[in-house]
């Protein structure tokens, strides 16, 4: 899951009842594409699977998310490599034909050229998120397992800043790339950026087999990008680590959390007022669809509820059970369960589900006491 977000997004009127309409709806695309990363949630394949959707799928599909209502969610086309569908430009005009801001995550490769990317835009594509996974060409390539990803990255975000489109970046958060955060931070600082989007690992697909960082470590990292978040000019989220919003929370403590008189003594069930952005989560605020057309809380969270092809999207994500218990804060379990955050962070329910097989588990990635 990345989320793509901008000064020019949050301008836009988005969804805030998550209970009816996501904030996001995240389409994978195709599962096919040239790199073999080492974290690859999708375990992305060098083919296309001939299962995937269909050009008139998608059209379905994306007048599915119409059916939201307003305003609409922010629909985003990812991967595998999306660049490997040659009917990718009609599916960004249809959906932003049909009102939809739809964004894209091409993988680093050179398939994404600027003469694509153009098309892209031409068609209604509105901003793009690259990942980049170390600050010089070994690291990330090694994390990539391409050579010459670094530099077809380097492409692309020239590219995004010729074109006026807005540019995301995303970095994996791993035992492996602890040690370069600080220069990440650096050189994603010297582009044209919107956002900075931080993914903590979540061990599954082929990131099973990379290390996670401590909880103590992880929170270190989020008491870094929150103090970073005050020096630099360009957004930092958090993608599966919710309990950045708890460190931003426990920082504003004064002003953020009053209904409690600041005892953290809240009867369950009772919501907290927040001046904290609003909470997005597993299927709270969030919906994947794959490349089958499976419906799950996440990418991260390969549990399907149904299928584009047999089902609605919108009955899915308001009525299904899992999802419905996914929104609600007083489902979660362990620290989680008892946490006086669990409104504003909650976890990642993803993190959860790849520890134990329990997605209302407490995330084994945070340390906080509840
Ligand atoms: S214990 Fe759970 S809900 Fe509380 S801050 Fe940590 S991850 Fe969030």
């Amino acid at each position: 899951m990345e989320l793509l977000t901008s000064p020019a997004a949050e301008a836009r009127s988005f969804p805030t009842d998550f209970a009816r309409t996501p904030f996001l709806v995240i389409w994978e695309v195709t599962r096919a594409c040239a790199l073999a990363c080492v974290h690859c949630r999708a375990d992305a394949i060098a083919r296309r699977d001939p299962r995937e959707l269909t050009t008139a799928e998608a059209r379905t599909l994306i007048d599915q998310v119409v059916a939201f209502g307003t305003p609409r969610p922010l629909f985003v086309l990812t991967g595998g490599d999306p660049m490997w569908r040659k009917d990718l430009e009609d599916i960004v005009r249809y959906a932003s034909a049909s009102g939809l801001s739809v964004a894209l995550t091409p993988s680093g490769t050179a398939a994404a050229t600027r003469k694509r990317l153009a098309a892209l835009q031409e068609t209604g594509l509105t901003r793009i998120a690259v990942s980049l996974d170390g600050p010089d060409p070994e690291t990330h390539d090694a994390f990539r397992r391409v050579r010459g990803s670094y530099a077809w990255t380097m492409k692309i975000i020239e590219s995004a800043g010729d074109l006026g489109l807005p540019l995301q970046i995303n970095t994996t958060v791993s035992r492996r790339t602890l040690p370069t955060l600080e220069r990440m931070a650096e050189r994603v600082g010297a582009f044209p950026l919107a956002l900075w989007a931080v993914f903590f690992l979540v061990q599954t697909g082929r990131g099973a087999s990379l290390d996670q960082i401590t909880a103590d470590e992880c929170e270190a990292v989020l008491a870094w990008l929150a103090d970073l978040a005050g020096r630099v000019p360009f957004g930092i989220k958090t993608t599966e680590a919710p309990h950045f919003r708890r460190v931003v929370a426990e920082r504003d403590a004064a002003s953020a959390w009053t209904s409690d008189g600041g005892t953290g003594q809240r009867p369950r069930g009772t919501r907290l007022p927040l001046r904290a952005t609003r909470a997005v989560n597993d299927g709270n605020g969030f919906v994947f669809v794959d490349h089958v057309g499976d419906i799950c809380p996440s990418g991260f969270l390969p549990a399907p509820r149904g299928n584009v092809r047999e089902c609605r999207l919108v009955d899915i994500y308001r009525d299904d059970p899992m999802f419905r218990r996914l929104r609600d804060p007083d489902a979660l379990e362990g620290r989680c369960g008892r946490c006086r955050y669990r409104d504003v962070c909650g976890g990642s329910r993803s993190r959860a589900y790849a520890a134990t097989g329990n997605p209302f588990a407490e995330d084994p990635l945070c340390g906080y006491g509840g």
